[in-house]
């Protein structure tokens, strides 16, 4: 099936992301590379899509088609794509990277699938995927699979050390104790627990919860010993307030694994509640993201995406020239928020939009998956219980195991989803106040998911003067 055909309406996928090294490649690189890779090729690049690939919140549980539901990580953009390519509206995809893309086989099975019935082309500017002939789909698919099978291995050799203990509900041991507990891992350190409590609570404070710097400089301030009697800092803060173990609960392979032989420091909701929230606030340290319209806003002159941008009279949002863009359209970066979020404000208040939304944060779900979490980390103790009195052996018993740990990952993935979660904080209350209270990160998550296609900005009329011209944001077309 060797290819020799050039694609005249093409599909440039890229994407928006929460992983560090992803976002250093920002948007606008990769549309620039994209371009540069289709120039290359003599492709004619037709329409750009943008995947929001951040965070978990992707995942969801899905109709498959016999009928049964699963868990899959949804790709609106990438399904797009397929769709266009399939229905031949487009006849060629490029992309970053196709094994980030496509990183779940089920994914690139079904972009072979479309690659080889319309005999379309999709091609990585990277280089790394080429989905142009046969060797070039044999090479993805293993590509692929070693990607499967390497995070498998790691999380396999991570866990054999600690898999005994954590059977037992017993503490992991290791060099250092756990804040809040004394050396052997099971009596509670009242004044540690104290502290734990006070980090909770100020993370989960429903008026203005705290930064974790602003907590870690409030146990300096009042002299709080650290466990290790280093200083204590934002990073620490969070890491021993997100332990399962304060919750009373024993985790391996990084997973819950059911309750532990301690007792709880935090209540079980209020630490899942904890690690939601700082899940949602994880990244807002990047300034790109405290330009929460990054991502959202385009071009109106030459369609490419504005980047959030310090410029003399103030930060920006701007068609930048040093990620290839036109640097002919510049908005106001603060008054553009505003805008965005009167607009989106007034949305909320339309009864067709709530619905929609409602429809999406249906909180069934995830009284659904918590219950099923629930029984299933009952279950896991059950078996173990049965293995000790011999009832299992312990083939069967690593079998059974190994099936119920697969749906608590995937339950856990669902309770800690972060948009859903900024948007049930909207529609759980008072809307205005819900909106102010969520970080940038959430912030865009529900612009997207109201527009997916985010803004237009159109020119400056120089005839208006000065003033800030709401009217240059349009939301894009579908
Ligand atoms: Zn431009």
């Amino acid at each position: 099936m060797k290819q020799t055909y050039t694609p005249k309406k093409a599909i440039l996928l890229v994407r928006i992301s929460d992983d560090k090294a992803e976002e250093a490649r920002g948007v606008g690189r990769q549309e620039v590379d994209g371009r540069k890779k289709a120039a290359e090729l003599g492709w004619t690049i037709a329409e750009v899509i943008t995947e929001n690939d951040t965070s978990a919140f992707k995942r969801r549980r899905v109709l498959l088609p016999d009928g049964s539901t699963a868990l899959r990580t949804v790709r609106p953009g990438f399904r797009d794509a397929l769709d266009k390519l399939a229905s031949g509206l487009r006849d060629g995809l490029i992309a970053d990277d196709l094994d980030r893309v496509a990183r779940d086989p089920r994914d690139l099975e079904d972009l072979i699938d479309v690659v080889e019935q319309r005999n379309v082309p999709a091609i990585a500017t990277t280089g790394s995927m080429k989905l142009d002939d046969d060797a070039g789909v044999t090479m993805a698919r293993i590509m692929c699979s070693i990607a499967n099978k390497s995070s498998r291995d790691t999380r396999r050799r991570v866990a054999r050390t600690h898999l005994q203990l954590a059977e037992e509900g017993k503490p992991g041991g290791g060099g250092f104790r756990g804040y809040g507990y004394s050396r052997s891992g099971m009596e509670v350190i009242p004044e540690e627990a104290e502290a734990i409590r006070f980090m909770a609570e100020r993370i989960l404070d429903p008026v203005e919860p705290w930064a974790l710097n602003r907590i870690a400089a409030d146990l300096e301030r009042r002299g709080v010993p650290t466990a290790t009697g280093a200083k204590w800092s934002g990073r620490s803060v969070r890491s021993i307030v997100t332990k399962p173990s304060v919750a009373g609960l024993r985790a391996h392979k990084g997973e819950v694994v059911g309750e532990a032989v301690w007792s709880p420091i935090l209540d079980r909701d209020v630490w899942e509640q904890v690690c939601a929230a700082l899940a949602e606030r994880a990244g807002t340290n990047d300034v790109s993201l405290k330009r929460w319209l990054t991502g959202a806003l385009r071009c109106g002159l030459s369609g490419d995406m504005l980047a959030g941008w310090q410029g003399n009279h103030g930060p920006r949002y701007w068609c930048a020239t040093p990620q290839g863009g036109c640097g002919r359209i510049a908005i106001q970066a603060d008054r553009a928020e505003r805008e965005v979020s009167a607009q989106v404000l007034d949305l909320l208040t339309k009864p067709r939009v709530l619905e929609r939304l409602t429809a999406l944060t249906t909180t069934s779900v995830t009284q659904d998956v918590r219950r099923e979490l629930a029984e299933d980390e009952a279950q896991l103790k059950q078996l173990a219980g049965m293995w000790a009195r011999k009832e299992l052996t312990f083939a069967e018993y690593r079998e059974a195991r190994a099936i119920i740990e697969t749906r608590v990952k995937e339950s856990r993935a669902l309770v800690h989803a972060s948009a859903p979660r900024a948007l049930r904080t909207l529609l759980a209350g008072d809307v205005r106040k819900g909106w102010e209270g969520l970080t940038p990160a959430g912030k865009r998550d529900v612009v997207l998911t109201l527009l997916p296609n985010g803004y237009t900005v159109g020119p400056h009329d120089r005839s208006k003067g000065n003033t800030f011209d709401p009217g240059r944001l349009k939301p894009r077309a579908a």
